[in-house]
Protein backbone atom coordinates (compact mmCIF):
# COMPACT_ATOMS: atom_id res chain seq x y z
CA UNK A 1 0.00 0.00 0.00
CA UNK A 2 1.23 3.29 -0.49
CA UNK A 3 1.26 5.98 2.15
CA UNK A 4 -2.08 7.35 1.87
CA UNK A 5 -3.52 3.80 1.35
CA UNK A 6 -4.27 3.41 -2.04
CA UNK A 7 -2.66 0.52 -3.93
CA UNK A 8 0.54 0.72 -5.22
CA UNK A 9 0.52 0.99 -9.06
CA UNK A 10 2.01 -2.57 -9.99
CA UNK A 11 4.94 -1.73 -12.55
CA UNK A 12 4.06 -5.51 -13.56
CA UNK A 13 0.92 -4.63 -15.57
CA UNK A 14 0.67 -2.95 -18.45
CA UNK A 15 -2.20 -1.50 -20.49
CA UNK A 16 -2.10 -0.63 -24.46
CA UNK A 17 -5.13 -0.50 -26.68
CA UNK A 18 -3.92 -3.49 -29.02
CA UNK A 19 -1.69 -6.64 -28.20
CA UNK A 20 -0.25 -8.51 -30.83
CA UNK A 21 1.04 -11.94 -29.83
CA UNK A 22 4.41 -13.63 -31.58
CA UNK A 23 6.50 -11.04 -33.55
CA UNK A 24 7.05 -12.71 -36.69
CA UNK A 25 5.83 -11.50 -40.20
CA UNK A 26 1.72 -11.65 -39.47
CA UNK A 27 2.59 -10.08 -36.07
CA UNK A 28 5.04 -7.44 -37.74
CA UNK A 29 2.73 -6.98 -40.45
CA UNK A 30 -0.14 -5.89 -38.05
CA UNK A 31 1.96 -3.64 -35.99
CA UNK A 32 3.42 -2.28 -39.33
CA UNK A 33 0.15 -1.28 -40.60
CA UNK A 34 -1.55 -0.11 -37.73
CA UNK A 35 1.80 2.22 -37.53
CA UNK A 36 1.45 3.42 -41.07
CA UNK A 37 -1.98 4.28 -39.77
CA UNK A 38 -1.25 6.16 -36.98
CA UNK A 39 -2.29 3.77 -34.44
CA UNK A 40 0.52 3.32 -31.61
CA UNK A 41 -1.19 2.14 -28.81
CA UNK A 42 -0.09 -1.54 -29.21
CA UNK A 43 2.38 -3.67 -27.83
CA UNK A 44 3.72 -6.98 -29.85
CA UNK A 45 4.66 -9.42 -27.35
CA UNK A 46 7.44 -11.84 -28.55
CA UNK A 47 8.64 -15.03 -26.92
CA UNK A 48 11.75 -15.14 -28.58
CA UNK A 49 14.75 -12.75 -28.16
CA UNK A 50 14.75 -11.38 -31.76
CA UNK A 51 11.82 -10.87 -34.26
CA UNK A 52 11.12 -12.67 -37.58
CA UNK A 53 9.71 -16.09 -36.13
CA UNK A 54 10.25 -18.98 -38.96
CA UNK A 55 12.42 -15.94 -40.70
CA UNK A 56 15.60 -15.93 -39.84
CA UNK A 57 19.32 -16.19 -40.92
CA UNK A 58 22.54 -16.97 -39.28
CA UNK A 59 25.85 -16.79 -40.51
CA UNK A 60 27.65 -20.20 -41.74
CA UNK A 61 31.10 -19.23 -42.26
CA UNK A 62 31.24 -15.68 -44.99
CA UNK A 63 27.86 -16.40 -45.79
CA UNK A 64 23.93 -15.50 -44.69
CA UNK A 65 22.02 -18.89 -44.61
CA UNK A 66 18.34 -18.52 -44.04
CA UNK A 67 16.87 -21.34 -41.86
CA UNK A 68 13.41 -20.46 -42.53
CA UNK A 69 11.71 -19.19 -45.12
CA UNK A 70 13.93 -18.88 -48.48
CA UNK A 71 11.95 -17.61 -51.72
CA UNK A 72 9.57 -15.18 -52.30
CA UNK A 73 7.07 -17.38 -53.74
CA UNK A 74 5.97 -15.21 -56.72
CA UNK A 75 5.93 -12.08 -58.30
CA UNK A 76 2.19 -10.75 -59.75
CA UNK A 77 0.63 -9.13 -56.77
CA UNK A 78 3.20 -10.82 -54.09
CA UNK A 79 2.83 -7.72 -51.50
CA UNK A 80 6.47 -8.93 -50.22
CA UNK A 81 7.82 -8.57 -53.39
CA UNK A 82 6.80 -5.04 -53.59
CA UNK A 83 8.14 -4.73 -49.85
CA UNK A 84 11.00 -5.98 -51.49
CA UNK A 85 11.12 -3.74 -54.84
CA UNK A 86 9.88 -0.39 -52.77
CA UNK A 87 13.15 -0.96 -50.06
CA UNK A 88 15.50 -1.70 -52.96
CA UNK A 89 16.12 -5.06 -51.90
CA UNK A 90 15.38 -6.48 -54.85
CA UNK A 91 18.72 -7.42 -57.42
CA UNK A 92 17.74 -6.93 -61.21
CA UNK A 93 21.21 -6.66 -62.26
CA UNK A 94 22.89 -10.10 -61.84
CA UNK A 95 20.96 -12.72 -63.44
CA UNK A 96 19.63 -16.09 -61.67
CA UNK A 97 22.31 -18.69 -62.04
CA UNK A 98 21.65 -21.55 -64.07
CA UNK A 99 19.95 -24.25 -61.91
CA UNK A 100 21.27 -28.04 -63.32
CA UNK A 101 20.21 -30.87 -61.25
CA UNK A 102 21.22 -34.55 -61.59
CA UNK A 103 19.93 -37.61 -59.96
CA UNK A 104 21.46 -40.50 -58.99
CA UNK A 105 20.97 -43.66 -58.03
CA UNK A 106 22.20 -45.55 -54.99
CA UNK A 107 24.78 -47.77 -57.41
CA UNK A 108 26.21 -44.23 -57.95
CA UNK A 109 24.69 -44.16 -61.53
CA UNK A 110 23.75 -40.94 -63.05
CA UNK A 111 20.02 -41.03 -64.69
CA UNK A 112 20.27 -40.08 -68.36
CA UNK A 113 18.77 -35.99 -68.59
CA UNK A 114 15.99 -37.41 -70.88
CA UNK A 115 14.32 -39.43 -68.44
CA UNK A 116 14.48 -37.22 -65.79
CA UNK A 117 13.05 -34.35 -67.92
CA UNK A 118 10.22 -36.85 -68.90
CA UNK A 119 9.44 -38.13 -65.46
CA UNK A 120 9.35 -34.36 -64.11
CA UNK A 121 7.14 -33.68 -66.59
CA UNK A 122 4.88 -36.52 -66.00
CA UNK A 123 4.80 -35.81 -62.23
CA UNK A 124 3.87 -32.09 -62.70
CA UNK A 125 1.06 -33.32 -65.08
CA UNK A 126 -0.04 -35.60 -62.35
CA UNK A 127 0.38 -33.13 -59.33
CA UNK A 128 -1.76 -30.40 -62.13
CA UNK A 129 -4.31 -32.96 -62.10
CA UNK A 130 -5.07 -33.09 -58.48
CA UNK A 131 -5.18 -29.58 -58.20
CA UNK A 132 -7.83 -29.23 -60.97
CA UNK A 133 -10.29 -30.92 -58.42
CA UNK A 134 -10.34 -28.44 -56.53
CA UNK A 135 -12.33 -25.86 -58.91
CA UNK A 136 -14.11 -28.22 -61.27
CA UNK A 137 -16.88 -30.66 -61.05
CA UNK A 138 -15.57 -33.77 -61.53
CA UNK A 139 -14.56 -36.11 -58.65
CA UNK A 140 -11.58 -38.59 -58.00
CA UNK A 141 -12.13 -42.20 -58.21
CA UNK A 142 -13.45 -43.71 -55.94
CA UNK A 143 -11.39 -44.78 -52.43
CA UNK A 144 -8.91 -41.96 -53.56
CA UNK A 145 -8.46 -39.60 -51.00
CA UNK A 146 -5.03 -37.98 -50.78
CA UNK A 147 -2.76 -36.36 -53.07
CA UNK A 148 -0.50 -39.14 -52.65
CA UNK A 149 -2.86 -41.85 -53.73
CA UNK A 150 -3.82 -40.03 -56.34
CA UNK A 151 -0.44 -39.71 -57.63
CA UNK A 152 0.65 -43.54 -57.09
CA UNK A 153 -2.42 -44.52 -58.95
CA UNK A 154 -1.54 -42.13 -62.15
CA UNK A 155 2.63 -43.32 -62.00
CA UNK A 156 1.29 -47.25 -61.72
CA UNK A 157 -0.52 -46.38 -64.87
CA UNK A 158 2.11 -44.30 -66.62
CA UNK A 159 4.57 -47.04 -65.55
CA UNK A 160 2.35 -50.27 -67.11
CA UNK A 161 3.16 -48.36 -70.51
CA UNK A 162 7.02 -49.47 -70.13
CA UNK A 163 8.18 -52.88 -70.70
CA UNK A 164 12.00 -52.86 -69.75
CA UNK A 165 11.70 -53.68 -66.07
CA UNK A 166 15.19 -51.37 -65.30
CA UNK A 167 13.82 -48.48 -67.52
CA UNK A 168 10.56 -48.65 -65.15
CA UNK A 169 12.33 -49.31 -61.70
CA UNK A 170 14.57 -46.37 -63.00
CA UNK A 171 11.39 -43.99 -63.57
CA UNK A 172 9.84 -45.37 -60.51
CA UNK A 173 12.31 -44.07 -58.43
CA UNK A 174 12.56 -40.88 -60.20
CA UNK A 175 8.96 -40.60 -58.75
CA UNK A 176 9.79 -41.45 -55.97
CA UNK A 177 12.02 -38.91 -55.29
CA UNK A 178 10.00 -36.03 -56.55
CA UNK A 179 7.10 -37.54 -54.08
CA UNK A 180 9.51 -37.08 -51.39
CA UNK A 181 10.37 -33.65 -52.26
CA UNK A 182 6.82 -32.79 -52.62
CA UNK A 183 6.37 -33.39 -48.83
CA UNK A 184 8.86 -30.97 -48.52
CA UNK A 185 6.62 -27.89 -50.35
CA UNK A 186 3.61 -29.22 -48.74
CA UNK A 187 4.94 -29.66 -45.00
CA UNK A 188 3.62 -33.08 -44.41
CA UNK A 189 5.36 -36.88 -43.20
CA UNK A 190 3.68 -38.60 -46.93
CA UNK A 191 1.53 -37.32 -49.37
CA UNK A 192 -1.00 -39.93 -48.27
CA UNK A 193 -1.67 -37.38 -45.66
CA UNK A 194 -2.67 -34.32 -48.45
CA UNK A 195 -6.93 -33.79 -49.05
CA UNK A 196 -6.89 -34.17 -52.68
CA UNK A 197 -10.12 -32.10 -53.38
CA UNK A 198 -8.40 -29.05 -51.30
CA UNK A 199 -4.79 -29.11 -52.60
CA UNK A 200 -5.92 -26.50 -55.26
CA UNK A 201 -6.79 -24.19 -52.74
CA UNK A 202 -3.31 -22.88 -52.40
CA UNK A 203 -2.84 -20.12 -54.91
CA UNK A 204 0.04 -19.47 -57.03
CA UNK A 205 1.15 -16.74 -58.07
CA UNK A 206 2.95 -15.78 -61.29
CA UNK A 207 6.50 -14.82 -61.44
CA UNK A 208 8.68 -17.62 -60.03
CA UNK A 209 10.78 -18.30 -57.03
CA UNK A 210 12.68 -15.10 -56.25
CA UNK A 211 15.90 -15.34 -53.70
CA UNK A 212 16.48 -11.38 -52.53
CA UNK A 213 20.42 -11.29 -52.45
CA UNK A 214 21.14 -10.28 -48.91
CA UNK A 215 18.53 -13.10 -47.53
CA UNK A 216 15.09 -13.44 -46.86
CA UNK A 217 15.52 -12.04 -43.94
CA UNK A 218 16.35 -8.22 -45.36
CA UNK A 219 12.36 -8.29 -45.48
CA UNK A 220 12.53 -7.78 -41.60
CA UNK A 221 14.03 -4.23 -41.70
CA UNK A 222 11.80 -2.18 -43.64
CA UNK A 223 8.60 -3.63 -41.16
CA UNK A 224 11.12 -3.04 -37.78
CA UNK A 225 11.98 -0.01 -38.34
CA UNK A 226 8.88 1.48 -38.46
CA UNK A 227 7.91 -0.15 -35.89
CA UNK A 228 8.36 2.33 -32.39
CA UNK A 229 11.11 0.50 -30.55
CA UNK A 230 8.90 0.46 -27.27
CA UNK A 231 5.99 -1.23 -28.97
CA UNK A 232 7.81 -4.27 -29.28
CA UNK A 233 8.94 -6.60 -26.49
CA UNK A 234 10.93 -9.78 -27.29
CA UNK A 235 11.37 -12.18 -24.48
CA UNK A 236 8.11 -12.30 -23.54
CA UNK A 237 6.37 -15.53 -24.11
CA UNK A 238 2.72 -15.40 -23.30
CA UNK A 239 1.12 -17.99 -21.25
CA UNK A 240 -2.47 -16.95 -20.95
CA UNK A 241 -4.86 -14.90 -22.60
CA UNK A 242 -8.50 -13.68 -21.51
CA UNK A 243 -10.85 -12.43 -23.89
CA UNK A 244 -13.49 -11.80 -21.83
CA UNK A 245 -11.53 -10.06 -18.98
CA UNK A 246 -14.01 -7.21 -18.91
CA UNK A 247 -13.51 -4.48 -16.02
CA UNK A 248 -15.60 -1.87 -15.03
CA UNK A 249 -13.60 0.87 -16.28
CA UNK A 250 -11.14 1.47 -13.64
CA UNK A 251 -7.68 1.09 -14.34
CA UNK A 252 -6.65 -0.64 -10.92
CA UNK A 253 -8.57 -3.17 -10.59
CA UNK A 254 -6.88 -5.56 -12.55
CA UNK A 255 -6.89 -8.74 -10.34
CA UNK A 256 -11.27 -8.50 -10.05
CA UNK A 257 -12.91 -11.75 -11.17
CA UNK A 258 -13.25 -12.67 -15.37
CA UNK A 259 -17.20 -11.71 -14.52
CA UNK A 260 -19.21 -11.22 -17.61
CA UNK A 261 -19.09 -8.66 -19.99
CA UNK A 262 -21.05 -5.43 -17.78
CA UNK A 263 -20.12 -2.53 -19.93
CA UNK A 264 -21.18 -2.80 -23.56
CA UNK A 265 -19.48 0.03 -25.63
CA UNK A 266 -22.48 2.43 -27.08
CA UNK A 267 -22.98 2.10 -30.69
CA UNK A 268 -21.97 5.37 -31.19
CA UNK A 269 -18.86 5.08 -29.38
CA UNK A 270 -17.98 1.77 -31.37
CA UNK A 271 -17.74 3.92 -34.53
CA UNK A 272 -15.39 6.16 -33.22
CA UNK A 273 -12.02 6.17 -34.99
CA UNK A 274 -10.00 3.20 -33.39
CA UNK A 275 -7.16 6.01 -32.74
CA UNK A 276 -9.77 7.94 -30.37
CA UNK A 277 -10.91 5.12 -28.17
CA UNK A 278 -9.94 5.43 -24.91
CA UNK A 279 -8.79 2.47 -22.22
CA UNK A 280 -12.65 2.12 -21.02
CA UNK A 281 -12.65 -2.09 -21.01
CA UNK A 282 -9.55 -4.30 -20.98
CA UNK A 283 -11.43 -7.10 -22.83
CA UNK A 284 -8.48 -8.79 -23.18
CA UNK A 285 -5.64 -9.92 -20.30
CA UNK A 286 -2.62 -11.51 -21.45
CA UNK A 287 0.09 -12.68 -19.26
CA UNK A 288 3.88 -13.68 -19.75
CA UNK A 289 6.00 -16.39 -18.07
CA UNK A 290 8.18 -13.44 -16.66
CA UNK A 291 5.04 -12.71 -15.10
CA UNK A 292 4.26 -9.49 -16.87
CA UNK A 293 0.33 -8.40 -17.56
CA UNK A 294 -1.03 -6.77 -20.39
CA UNK A 295 -4.67 -5.46 -20.17
CA UNK A 296 -6.06 -4.27 -23.56
CA UNK A 297 -8.85 -3.92 -26.20
CA UNK A 298 -7.93 -6.22 -28.40
CA UNK A 299 -5.56 -9.07 -29.19
CA UNK A 300 -3.67 -10.44 -32.41
CA UNK A 301 -2.82 -13.87 -31.51
CA UNK A 302 -0.19 -15.18 -34.72
CA UNK A 303 0.46 -17.98 -32.55
CA UNK A 304 1.71 -20.92 -34.82
CA UNK A 305 -0.58 -23.67 -36.22
CA UNK A 306 2.01 -25.82 -34.36
CA UNK A 307 2.11 -23.84 -30.71
CA UNK A 308 -1.87 -23.51 -30.95
CA UNK A 309 -2.42 -27.56 -31.26
CA UNK A 310 -0.05 -27.98 -28.43
CA UNK A 311 -1.42 -25.35 -26.44
CA UNK A 312 -4.57 -23.41 -27.56
CA UNK A 313 -7.04 -25.42 -24.75
CA UNK A 314 -5.00 -24.46 -21.37
CA UNK A 315 -4.20 -20.97 -23.38
CA UNK A 316 -7.27 -19.26 -23.90
CA UNK A 317 -9.44 -18.31 -21.18
CA UNK A 318 -11.90 -19.20 -21.69
CA UNK A 319 -11.76 -21.38 -24.17
CA UNK A 320 -11.62 -21.11 -28.02
CA UNK A 321 -15.21 -22.03 -29.92
CA UNK A 322 -15.28 -25.52 -30.52
CA UNK A 323 -15.40 -25.10 -33.95
CA UNK A 324 -11.78 -23.32 -34.08
CA UNK A 325 -10.98 -25.98 -31.51
CA UNK A 326 -11.84 -29.00 -34.24
CA UNK A 327 -10.32 -26.74 -37.20
CA UNK A 328 -6.98 -26.91 -35.48
CA UNK A 329 -6.74 -30.65 -34.58
CA UNK A 330 -7.58 -31.26 -38.43
CA UNK A 331 -5.56 -29.27 -40.33
CA UNK A 332 -1.69 -30.30 -40.38
CA UNK A 333 1.18 -28.83 -39.09
CA UNK A 334 3.83 -30.83 -40.68
CA UNK A 335 8.09 -30.32 -40.24
CA UNK A 336 10.55 -29.66 -42.96
CA UNK A 337 14.04 -28.93 -41.96
CA UNK A 338 17.29 -27.61 -43.43
CA UNK A 339 20.36 -29.92 -43.13
CA UNK A 340 23.25 -27.43 -43.96
CA UNK A 341 26.83 -28.30 -44.14
CA UNK A 342 29.81 -26.84 -44.78
CA UNK A 343 32.87 -27.60 -46.32
CA UNK A 344 36.27 -26.65 -46.44
CA UNK A 345 36.53 -27.12 -50.30
CA UNK A 346 34.19 -27.42 -53.55
CA UNK A 347 33.50 -30.66 -54.42
CA UNK A 348 30.63 -30.95 -56.73
CA UNK A 349 31.28 -29.99 -60.53
CA UNK A 350 30.62 -26.31 -60.96
CA UNK A 351 28.16 -26.77 -63.61
CA UNK A 352 25.97 -29.33 -61.28
CA UNK A 353 23.53 -27.06 -58.75
CA UNK A 354 21.17 -30.28 -57.26
CA UNK A 355 21.94 -33.94 -56.96
CA UNK A 356 18.55 -35.85 -56.50
CA UNK A 357 18.90 -38.84 -54.33
CA UNK A 358 17.12 -41.67 -55.88
CA UNK A 359 16.97 -44.20 -52.74
CA UNK A 360 15.63 -48.19 -53.42
CA UNK A 361 12.54 -49.11 -51.35
CA UNK A 362 14.04 -50.46 -47.75
CA UNK A 363 10.73 -52.36 -46.49
CA UNK A 364 12.84 -54.13 -43.91
CA UNK A 365 14.13 -51.67 -42.21
CA UNK A 366 10.85 -50.27 -40.78
CA UNK A 367 13.15 -48.58 -37.62
CA UNK A 368 13.17 -44.69 -37.90
CA UNK A 369 17.10 -45.17 -36.34
CA UNK A 370 18.28 -46.82 -39.07
CA UNK A 371 16.37 -45.45 -42.14
CA UNK A 372 15.62 -42.03 -41.19
CA UNK A 373 18.24 -40.13 -43.65
CA UNK A 374 16.32 -41.87 -46.72
CA UNK A 375 13.90 -39.17 -46.80
CA UNK A 376 16.87 -36.96 -47.84
CA UNK A 377 15.74 -36.34 -51.39
CA UNK A 378 18.17 -34.21 -52.28
CA UNK A 379 21.28 -32.16 -51.70
CA UNK A 380 21.53 -28.45 -53.55
CA UNK A 381 24.08 -26.33 -53.79
CA UNK A 382 23.98 -23.13 -51.77
CA UNK A 383 27.35 -22.21 -52.69
CA UNK A 384 30.61 -24.35 -53.59
CA UNK A 385 30.84 -25.15 -50.11
CA UNK A 386 27.89 -24.75 -48.37
CA UNK A 387 25.15 -27.78 -49.58
CA UNK A 388 21.80 -28.34 -48.69
CA UNK A 389 19.63 -30.85 -47.71
CA UNK A 390 15.93 -31.05 -47.09
CA UNK A 391 14.04 -33.82 -45.17
CA UNK A 392 10.71 -33.97 -43.76
CA UNK A 393 7.87 -35.65 -41.32
CA UNK A 394 8.90 -38.16 -38.80
CA UNK A 395 12.35 -38.70 -40.33
CA UNK A 396 12.80 -34.88 -39.38
CA UNK A 397 11.84 -35.24 -36.19
CA UNK A 398 13.95 -38.10 -35.65
CA UNK A 399 16.73 -35.80 -36.93
CA UNK A 400 16.31 -33.29 -35.00
CA UNK A 401 16.95 -35.60 -31.95
CA UNK A 402 20.97 -36.35 -33.02
CA UNK A 403 23.83 -34.99 -32.39
CA UNK A 404 25.60 -33.23 -35.28
CA UNK A 405 28.29 -35.53 -35.65
CA UNK A 406 26.01 -38.45 -36.54
CA UNK A 407 24.31 -36.06 -39.17
CA UNK A 408 27.89 -35.41 -40.38
CA UNK A 409 29.23 -39.04 -41.24
CA UNK A 410 25.46 -40.47 -42.55
CA UNK A 411 25.61 -37.15 -45.33
CA UNK A 412 29.04 -38.08 -46.27
CA UNK A 413 28.44 -41.77 -46.70
CA UNK A 414 25.35 -40.48 -48.36
CA UNK A 415 27.19 -37.96 -51.10
CA UNK A 416 30.15 -40.54 -51.77
CA UNK A 417 27.64 -43.21 -52.25
CA UNK A 418 25.26 -41.45 -54.39
CA UNK A 419 28.73 -39.69 -56.25
CA UNK A 420 30.63 -42.52 -56.25
CA UNK A 421 33.10 -40.82 -55.38
CA UNK A 422 34.76 -42.35 -51.62
CA UNK A 423 37.08 -38.97 -51.73
CA UNK A 424 34.47 -36.39 -51.31
CA UNK A 425 35.22 -34.81 -47.54
CA UNK A 426 33.98 -34.63 -44.45
CA UNK A 427 31.55 -31.22 -43.86
CA UNK A 428 33.82 -29.18 -41.29
CA UNK A 429 30.16 -28.00 -39.91
CA UNK A 430 26.86 -29.18 -39.69
CA UNK A 431 23.58 -27.48 -38.99
CA UNK A 432 20.39 -28.80 -38.58
CA UNK A 433 17.48 -26.73 -38.33
CA UNK A 434 14.51 -27.82 -34.94
CA UNK A 435 11.43 -26.66 -36.61
CA UNK A 436 9.71 -29.11 -34.57
CA UNK A 437 11.44 -29.22 -31.06
CA UNK A 438 10.79 -25.47 -31.18
CA UNK A 439 8.71 -24.67 -28.29
CA UNK A 440 7.40 -21.37 -30.31
CA UNK A 441 6.62 -22.56 -33.72
CA UNK A 442 6.58 -26.79 -33.29
CA UNK A 443 6.39 -28.28 -36.49
CA UNK A 444 7.19 -26.06 -39.99
CA UNK A 445 4.27 -24.72 -41.74
CA UNK A 446 0.49 -25.71 -42.43
CA UNK A 447 -0.98 -28.11 -44.84
CA UNK A 448 -4.68 -29.26 -45.39
CA UNK A 449 -4.57 -32.95 -44.25
CA UNK A 450 -7.25 -35.31 -45.25
CA UNK A 451 -10.53 -34.55 -44.00
CA UNK A 452 -9.63 -30.69 -43.36
CA UNK A 453 -11.31 -28.05 -45.98
CA UNK A 454 -10.04 -24.55 -46.94
CA UNK A 455 -12.79 -23.98 -44.53
CA UNK A 456 -10.75 -25.18 -41.45
CA UNK A 457 -8.42 -21.92 -42.10
CA UNK A 458 -11.39 -19.93 -42.25
CA UNK A 459 -12.30 -20.89 -39.46
CA UNK A 460 -9.05 -20.01 -37.52
CA UNK A 461 -8.94 -16.67 -39.29
CA UNK A 462 -12.29 -15.55 -37.90
CA UNK A 463 -12.47 -13.48 -35.18
CA UNK A 464 -13.87 -13.30 -31.81
CA UNK A 465 -16.95 -10.40 -31.29
CA UNK A 466 -17.89 -10.36 -27.26
CA UNK A 467 -21.78 -9.72 -28.49
CA UNK A 468 -23.50 -9.20 -31.54
CA UNK A 469 -23.39 -5.27 -31.67
CA UNK A 470 -19.43 -4.98 -31.36
CA UNK A 471 -17.99 -3.70 -34.74
CA UNK A 472 -14.79 -4.36 -33.76
CA UNK A 473 -13.51 -7.83 -32.74
CA UNK A 474 -11.81 -8.33 -29.47
CA UNK A 475 -9.95 -11.77 -30.56
CA UNK A 476 -8.30 -11.70 -33.91
CA UNK A 477 -6.27 -14.60 -35.43
CA UNK A 478 -3.49 -14.19 -37.82
CA UNK A 479 -0.72 -15.86 -39.47
CA UNK A 480 0.01 -18.28 -42.45
CA UNK A 481 -2.44 -20.66 -41.16
CA UNK A 482 -5.14 -18.06 -41.28
CA UNK A 483 -4.55 -17.75 -44.65
CA UNK A 484 -7.12 -19.78 -47.13
CA UNK A 485 -5.30 -19.64 -50.26
CA UNK A 486 -1.69 -18.89 -49.07
CA UNK A 487 -1.26 -20.84 -46.12
CA UNK A 488 2.42 -21.84 -45.24
CA UNK A 489 3.55 -18.88 -47.21
CA UNK A 490 5.48 -15.47 -45.82
CA UNK A 491 3.19 -13.42 -47.87
CA UNK A 492 0.03 -15.66 -46.45
CA UNK A 493 1.50 -14.13 -43.24
CA UNK A 494 1.85 -10.44 -44.42
CA UNK A 495 -1.74 -10.35 -45.59
CA UNK A 496 -3.05 -11.92 -42.44
CA UNK A 497 -1.62 -9.34 -40.04
CA UNK A 498 -2.67 -6.55 -42.52
CA UNK A 499 -6.22 -7.76 -42.60
CA UNK A 500 -5.72 -7.97 -38.78
CA UNK A 501 -5.09 -4.51 -38.12
CA UNK A 502 -7.56 -3.10 -41.00
CA UNK A 503 -10.40 -5.46 -38.89
CA UNK A 504 -9.54 -2.82 -36.03
CA UNK A 505 -8.78 0.24 -37.22
CA UNK A 506 -12.06 0.30 -39.84
CA UNK A 507 -15.33 -0.14 -38.84
CA UNK A 508 -16.28 -1.85 -42.27
CA UNK A 509 -15.39 -4.91 -43.13
CA UNK A 510 -11.77 -5.08 -44.04
CA UNK A 511 -11.17 -5.19 -47.92
CA UNK A 512 -8.44 -8.24 -48.34
CA UNK A 513 -6.19 -7.68 -51.55
CA UNK A 514 -6.81 -8.43 -54.87
CA UNK A 515 -4.57 -10.72 -57.06
CA UNK A 516 -4.58 -12.05 -60.45
CA UNK A 517 -3.68 -15.69 -59.97
CA UNK A 518 -4.81 -17.24 -63.51
CA UNK A 519 -2.78 -19.01 -65.49
CA UNK A 520 -0.19 -19.37 -63.05
CA UNK A 521 1.83 -22.44 -64.18
CA UNK A 522 4.55 -23.03 -61.54
CA UNK A 523 5.10 -25.64 -59.40
CA UNK A 524 2.53 -25.01 -55.95
CA UNK A 525 5.31 -24.50 -54.11
CA UNK A 526 7.75 -21.86 -52.34
CA UNK A 527 11.08 -24.60 -53.15
CA UNK A 528 13.18 -24.01 -56.36
CA UNK A 529 12.23 -25.43 -58.86
CA UNK A 530 13.88 -27.96 -61.17
CA UNK A 531 14.93 -25.89 -64.28
CA UNK A 532 15.16 -28.66 -67.07
CA UNK A 533 16.98 -26.32 -69.49
C1 LIG B 1 12.14 -24.52 -43.25
C2 LIG B 1 11.13 -23.50 -43.71
C3 LIG B 1 11.23 -22.96 -44.99
C4 LIG B 1 10.30 -22.03 -45.43
N1 LIG B 1 10.45 -21.47 -46.66
C5 LIG B 1 9.59 -20.52 -47.08
C6 LIG B 1 9.81 -19.82 -48.30
O1 LIG B 1 10.81 -20.04 -48.99
N2 LIG B 1 8.90 -18.88 -48.68
C7 LIG B 1 7.79 -18.61 -47.94
O2 LIG B 1 6.98 -17.76 -48.34
N3 LIG B 1 7.57 -19.24 -46.75
C8 LIG B 1 8.44 -20.17 -46.32
N4 LIG B 1 8.28 -20.77 -45.10
C9 LIG B 1 7.09 -20.45 -44.31
C10 LIG B 1 7.20 -19.07 -43.66
O3 LIG B 1 8.44 -18.98 -42.99
C11 LIG B 1 6.06 -18.89 -42.68
O4 LIG B 1 4.84 -19.16 -43.34
C12 LIG B 1 5.96 -17.48 -42.11
O5 LIG B 1 7.22 -16.96 -41.77
C13 LIG B 1 5.05 -17.55 -40.90
O6 LIG B 1 4.90 -16.28 -40.29
P1 LIG B 1 3.93 -16.18 -39.03
O7 LIG B 1 4.00 -14.82 -38.52
O8 LIG B 1 2.61 -16.76 -39.39
O9 LIG B 1 4.53 -17.21 -37.97
P2 LIG B 1 5.94 -17.17 -37.21
O10 LIG B 1 6.98 -16.63 -38.09
O11 LIG B 1 6.15 -18.53 -36.65
O12 LIG B 1 5.69 -16.11 -36.05
C14 LIG B 1 5.02 -16.44 -34.87
C15 LIG B 1 5.76 -15.77 -33.74
O13 LIG B 1 5.10 -16.09 -32.51
C16 LIG B 1 6.09 -16.29 -31.52
N5 LIG B 1 5.52 -17.09 -30.44
C17 LIG B 1 5.25 -18.41 -30.40
N6 LIG B 1 4.74 -18.76 -29.21
C18 LIG B 1 4.67 -17.62 -28.48
C19 LIG B 1 4.23 -17.32 -27.18
N7 LIG B 1 3.75 -18.26 -26.35
N8 LIG B 1 4.29 -16.04 -26.76
C20 LIG B 1 4.75 -15.06 -27.55
N9 LIG B 1 5.21 -15.29 -28.80
C21 LIG B 1 5.15 -16.55 -29.26
C22 LIG B 1 7.21 -17.00 -32.26
O14 LIG B 1 8.43 -16.91 -31.57
C23 LIG B 1 7.20 -16.27 -33.60
O15 LIG B 1 8.09 -15.17 -33.61
C24 LIG B 1 9.22 -21.66 -44.60
C25 LIG B 1 9.14 -22.17 -43.31
C26 LIG B 1 10.09 -23.07 -42.86
C27 LIG B 1 10.00 -23.60 -41.46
Amino acid sequence: MAQNGAPEPDNNVHKTKIIIVGGGMAGLSAAYHLTKNGVTDYKILEARGRIGGRIIQIPIGNEKVELGANWIHGVLGNPIYELAMQHGLVDFISPPKPHKVVAATEQGKQVPFTVLHEIYEAYLCFLKRCEEYFISQYLPPEGIDSVGEHIKLEVSLYLDKIKDPLERRLRELLFNCLLKRETCISGCDDMNEIDLLEIGSYTELQGGNIVLPNGYSAILEPLRKVIPQENLLTRHPVNKIKWNHNKKSTDNDSDSDDSDRTVIESPSSSRESSCEKTFSKHNVEVMCDNGKKFLGDHVICTLPLGVLKHNANSMFHPPLPSYKLEAIDRLLFGTVDKIILEYERPFLHPSITEVLLLWEEDGEKSDISENWYRKIYSFAKITETLILGWISGKEAEYMETLPNDIVIDTCTTILRKFLNDPFIPKPKRCVCTSWHSQQYTRGSYTAIAVGSSQLDIEYLAQPIYLDEGERKPVVLFAGEHTHSNFYSTVHGAYLSGRTASQYIMNSEEPQEIVVDCEDATDLSSWVQGICLE
